[in-house]
């Protein structure tokens, strides 16, 4: 074993003592710890994939198309069959999961010598990707409910005059939705102060009680709405993420985004999962149905619950010994995991199966029971 440490290589100074993503993969009966959608793929979509993907493996000596025009032109037409807005192929980009699709808008936007700004408790990637791109990170301000505080908000963007702005709505780790008023008000801040590009993170929209904001792009070149098929499609494993903007954006993004990035076998697959949209968007509504179950439960053992629009639910306060993390602990020891996103007094639990959720409530009672 070597017993060299990533400090005594010659890594960039801005990543000396940080730690990496990493949600635990812990190996318990129930885990609803990482928003994934707990339904399998349905077994027709798993045969349409298998055709599918042979398909392309007949090409495989070959690159594949390196601008994914009938992926993009399928997205294009769900989003414009789903977002109350018509979106062209021109208009949407494909990446490996929303994550590369944010990777890329900083690499093009931000970088050394420019700075992003995000509303937080917020999705924990976004400042880690911005750190990964040189891109300097601004920490903006939230409302003790975690909606976002649009004056406050304003101000940050004129204080700072950041490069790019991320909105996350829904948001992550809190479910908090943005109403399309605040969207509006940031956009417009965001031009006076620089002009920016406006991120709109909508990785969890389908499983919002309101629309997507995607009839915002409409005149808005500077806004981006980006989206994954890691969520209300069920397919996390599939890494599969894109945006919707102003094809020049789309062209944009052309200059850093690495040579036929999107393989030949994703694409097969995404298009496949696309052909069962509408299959897989009735999971969504079953998980929705059980996130506003477990609010209701929560909200009755007389626990606080933040109002969710996504397919987990933020609940606390654990003030008391240990605060989240001991109550994450005990919660584990019942063979249920959550997530503890290290806001303070607030775990996240992603909604599951009906059996799954009840294991989580079942857990939550007995640890109650046990503190009582
Ligand atoms: N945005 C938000 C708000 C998320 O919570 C996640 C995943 N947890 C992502 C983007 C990234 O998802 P993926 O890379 O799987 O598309």
């Amino acid at each position: 074993m070597s017993d060299v440490r990533i400090d005594d290589l010659p890594i960039r100074d801005e990543l000396r003592g940080k730690s990496p993503y990493g949600a635990p993969q812990l190996d318990v009966p129930v885990r609803l710890n990482t928003n994934e959608n707990p339904y399998p793929l349905p077994e027709p979509l798993v045969e349409r994939i298998a055709e599918r993907v042979r398909e392309a493996a007949r090409g495989l000596n070959r690159y594949p198309d390196r601008d994914a025009v009938e992926l993009r032109t399928e997205l294009a037409r769900y989003l414009s069959r789903t977002g109350g807005h018509q979106v062209t192929a021109a208009q949407v980009w494909a990446a490996n999961g929303s994550n590369e699709v944010i990777q890329q808008l900083l690499q093009t936007f931000g970088g050394p010598g420019r700075t992003a700004i995000g509303f937080e408790p917020s999705y924990s990637m976004h400042s880690l990707i911005a750190r990964g791109t040189g891109t300097g990170w601004i920490s903006g301000p939230r409302n003790d409910d975690f909606t976002i505080n649009t004056e406050l908000a304003e101000k940050a963007i004129a204080e700072n005059r950041p490069d790019v702005v991320f909105i996350t709505s829904p948001n992550n780790p809190t479910g908090t939705a943005v109403p399309a008023e605040t969207v509006l008000a940031l956009y417009d801040a965001a031009q006076a102060a620089k002009p920016s590009l406006v991120v709109l993170d909508e990785a969890y929209v389908e499983f919002s009680h309101g629309d997507s904001l995607l009839p915002l792009l409409e005149g808005r070149p500077n806004l981006v709405v980006s989206r994954t098929m890691s969520k209300a499609f069920g397919a996390a494993g599939l890494r599969l993420g894109y945006l919707a903007a102003d094809p020049a954006v789309v062209d944009a993004v052309q200059l850093v985004r690495l040579p036929y990035h999107l393989s030949a076998v994703t694409q097969a697959t995404a298009l496949a999962a696309l052909e069962h949209t509408d299959t897989l968007l009735g999971y969504v509504q079953q998980l929705k149905q059980e996130r506003d179950r477990i609010v209701r439960e929560l909200w009755t053992m007389g626990y606080e619950v933040t109002a969710s629009d996504a397919n987990f639910v933020q609940f606390g306060r654990f003030e008391g010994e240990g605060g989240a993390h001991a109550m994450w602990q005990r919660i584990l020891d019942h063979g249920v995991l959550v997530r503890d996103n290290g806001v303070p007094g607030w775990l996240r639990v992603t909604a599951g199966t009906p059996e799954e959720n009840d294991a989580f409530l079942d857990a939550v009672r007995e640890v109650k029971n046990e503190q009582e």
